[in-house]
């Protein structure tokens, strides 16, 4: 009896806890039937009169109903995830792909919207709902709705197969990860590595039942070795390990190897562009975007990559002259380059990371967090205790605005097994005004990956994970603080990829400012905030390095664009090949031949980035435009705070990205102020 499946059941929040494998598929199945129902009759009910009332409001219904019961299954794969779980969700990918394509594919729908779009009560419409009207028009060009039948239903083949590859690129990923590890008796191996990447090894040793320490390649035990550990045959055979997952080369080569998926989903993609009449991939992924042409991308990329390529060399040359006045180093080795410039760092500013993580106890960082959101948005923070989640970790909090409840969040702090790596922000439930008046308020989902409190320590960030966090929470924010009432263009949806980084990596910003350092840190056992010194010597370090940093990003951005640009049907270009090229043009240093980044590349493979990269780099121009307005009126600046507020978070995909930055700045945006914030140029 499928309807009695507790997952149907519309709820304010997931009832996780109640959430059993074995109703997913049948979930799903019935969902998506049922759907297919509704659409037919609604279809038949509004025949010739298709309004947005009558017609558009009830699809959006039915989208929001399908979301709510996925997003947590989705959400639940990457935080805790099982073979059974595994199983269940890569079974319904393809059933929810082609539910997609027939949906986008459906001239009957089309016609309806097309209706609408031509008839007078269009430009009775709100701006969000034109807006959701023309994307519906977009998205049906791009999914085939013009094609010939046999054309037509190669490409929901394409896609549906599509989404099966992105899913077993990813996790081959997680298993290549989580297969590796290695345990060391002696202590001495480790000298150099910081007593809390030592205490964290001695634990995940001790949860196996294994003596001594064990080293992962999770982030938070692969990166302190790779930073601070002396013994560098040990740095090595990590870095091997790392940077050969999932692939044909390293110590678990072939077992889950990307390679002919990432070929096939290559194949696929440049198919799929073809059919819809678009010269290769590229370009159709930018049919959705702010950037106006594939050449424009690449000039953009290439025109950085030109102006940060000598600030890069001369970081890299210094890095070189150092190590070798260090010791016996005549070169430096991939493997070598993190640990030498950790020392440099170290050298040059007298700070590393680890010396300040004791001033970021992660319960501290948050409450800083909050209170750097309350004086540029005026919004508070309440944490609830009683809530349903999925592990005993996880977080719940309220936020409110003049008293009311606005927006949800579950905040999942800690590296554990069966989490997928790195941090995201995901949305649970979208802000809209539903059909009987009510409004829905946005709920997100937070998830990071930091070191595991022990039993003597709290959890203490770097850094660096300060700075992860306020990206995610920016991302958080822009899902959450959404003010529109229509869900295709509510929060994060509709906003075109190459700006969805803006709100992000604008929020980075403050965790530089020395006002909002002080709200941040608290020395964990004495509460004290950063002190001044460090606090001048951390942001004087800010822009070490930035050379390099920038080139590598333009590294993995001109591969993935010039990837789908160039492909070629009969002479596919060898991936590897391509990349090599690149890193000729934009690197600083050797990669070893061994290297194979892009099988574990999930942003491009197996995420929604594909052509799609250098959304960072681009987003990152409008973000540090964006804060220049701050530095130029005062960093809690309240009237321009809530400007960044009304014109851009409040506004979600219901505009275009440009209009709503030119609102917001009063002009177009300028790469200035990221070339000057990054110490490209002074
Ligand atoms: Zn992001």
């Amino acid at each position: 009896m499928p309807i009695s499946n507790p997952l149907l059941m519309l709820q304010e929040l997931p009832a996780f806890s109640k959430l059993e494998i074995a109703d997913i598929e049948p979930a799903i199945d019935y969902k998506l039937a049922a759907s297919r129902q509704q659409i037919s009759t609604l279809l038949e009910q509004v025949a010739n009169e298709p309004t947005w009332s009558n017609f558009v409001e009830p699809l959006e219904t039915m989208a929001d109903e399908l979301e709510q019961l996925w997003s947590p299954i989705s959400h639940l794969n990457g935080v805790m995830n099982s073979e059974a779980l595994r199983t269940a969700y890569n079974n319904c990918l393809p059933k929810l792909s082609e539910y997609a394509t027939e949906l986008g594919q459906n001239r009957e729908l089309y016609n309806a919207f097309y209706q609408i779009a031509q008839d007078q009560q269009f430009q009775r419409l709100s701006q969000a709902q034109r807006k959701v009207i023309d994307n519906k028009l977009r998205d049906f060009h791009l999914c085939g709705i013009d094609l010939e039948e046999a054309p037509k239903k190669r490409f929901a083949q394409i896609s549906k197969r599509l989404a099966e590859l992105g899913s077993q690129f990813s996790d081959h990923v997680l298993d290549a990860t989580q297969a590796w590890s290695k345990q060391i008796l002696d202590k001495q191996e480790l000298a150099g590595l910081p007593e809390m990447a030592l205490d964290s090894a001695a634990q995940a040793a001790k949860s196996r039942d294994l003596q001594g320490y064990l080293i992962t390649l999770d982030i938070p035990s692969y990166l302190p070795v790779m930073m601070y550990c002396e013994n560098d045959t040990l740095r090595e055979e990590l870095y091997v390990a790392y940077v050969t997952r999932a692939s044909d080369q390293g110590p678990n080569a072939e077992q889950w190897d990307n390679s002919s998926l990432m070929q096939e989903i290559l194949a696929l993609r440049h198919e799929s562009a073809i059919l819809l009449g678009f010269n290769n991939y590229a370009e159709y992924s930018l049919a959705t975007k702010m950037a106006g042409s594939t050449q424009q991308v690449i000039d953009f990329l290439e025109d950085l990559a030109h102006k940060s390529l000598p600030v890069a060399e001369a970081d890299f040359a210094e890095l070189e002259a150092f190590a070798r006045g260090e010791g016996d180093k005549a070169s430096i080795a991939a493997w070598d380059v993190a640990y030498y410039s950790e020392k440099l760092r170290q050298n040059k500013y007298a700070v590393s990371q680890e010396e300040l993580r004791p001033y970021f106890p992660v319960a501290r960082v948050i409450q800083g967090l909050f209170e750097v959101v309350k004086k540029l948005y005026g919004i508070e923070f309440q944490q609830q205790q009683t809530v349903d989640t999925w592990h005993c970790d996880v977080q719940f909090f309220h936020l409110l605005k003049d008293g009311q409840l606005i927006a949800k969040f579950y905040l999942d702090l800690y590296a554990r097994e069966n989490k997928r790596g790195g941090a995201w922000m995901a949305d649970c439930r979208c802000r809209r005004r539903r059909a009987d008046g009510a409004l829905q308020l946005p709920v997100a989902f937070l998830t990071c990956n930091f070191t595991v409190p022990t039993e003597a320590l709290p959890s203490l960030l770097t850094h660096n994970e300060v700075t992860t966090l306020f990206h995610e929470f920016g991302h958080g924010l822009h899902h959450m603080l959404t003010g529109i009432e229509v869900l295709s263009v509510s929060g994060i949806n509709g906003v075109e990829w190459d700006a969805v980084e803006l709100p992000s990596q604008f929020l980075e910003n403050w965790c530089w400012e020395k006002q909002a350092l002080a709200l941040i840190s608290g020395h964990y056992e004495s509460d004290q905030a950063l002190p001044a010194e460090l606090l001048d010597k951390l942001i004087a370090a800010k822009n070490f390095q930035s050379g390099m940093q920038m080139v590598r990003q333009l590294e993995f951005a001109l591969f993935d664009m010039r990837m789908h640009k160039e492909y070629q049907v009969d002479n596919p270009q060898d991936i590897q090949d391509l990349l090599q090229e690149i890193r000729n043009q934009v690197a600083v240093y050797k990669t070893p031949a061994l290297n194979r980044f892009q099988h574990s590349f999930n942003h491009v493979f197996a995420g929604g980035y594909a052509a799609g990269y250098y959304s960072y780099k681009w987003a990152e121009v409008l973000s540090a435009d964006a804060f220049s307005l701050f530095e130029e009126n005062g960093v809690f600046d309240i009237t321009t705070g809530q400007r960044f507020l009304v014109e851009i978070l409040q506004k979600g995909g219901s505009e275009e990205a440009m209009q709503l930055f030119v609102n917001y700045r009063g002009r177009e945006p300028r790469v200035d102020a990221l070339l000057r914030h990054s110490g490209i140029v002074s």
